[in-house]
């Protein structure tokens, strides 16, 4: 499939990975946000979060788990999760992702 992060989880494109498992992986992202700014995304290749069936609820939830892991790793107490869902609101690789961003503080609202 032509996607990016499809290639990125067949490491068809080099990442600074940091998580694999049969499920997910896990890399930083190439234009960091925060001092800690991970990508976790699934091997499944879903568009966006509003494509998202009942069969996909545990995979969300291993996404989440994946996160709160790496969030221990990188010793963050605060960090933040986000997860954009069309252009409108800040997609731009359709291919379904979690942020996780961490140290530094974040406003609310969010741009
Ligand atoms: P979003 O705007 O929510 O779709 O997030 C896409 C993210 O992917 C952005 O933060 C980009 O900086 C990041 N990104 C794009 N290409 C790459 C890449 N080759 N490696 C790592 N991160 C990337």
């Amino acid at each position: 499939m032509n996607c990016l992060f499809c290639k990125i989880a067949r490491r068809e494109i080099p990442s600074e990975l940091i998580h694999e498992d049969t499920e997910a992986v896990a890399f930083r992202d190439i234009h960091p946000q925060a001092p800690t700014h991970i990508l976790i995304v699934p091997k499944k290749h879903i568009e966006k979060h509003a494509d998202l069936s009942t069969q996909d609820k545990a995979l969300l939830g291993h996404l989440h788990e994946v996160a709160r892991t790496l969030a221990v790793r990188e010793k963050l107490s605060d960090y933040r999760l986000v997860l954009n869902n069309g252009a409108g609101a800040g997609q731009s690789v359709w291919h379904l992702h979690l942020h996780l961003l961490g140290g530094r503080n974040f406003s609310w609202p969010p741009g």
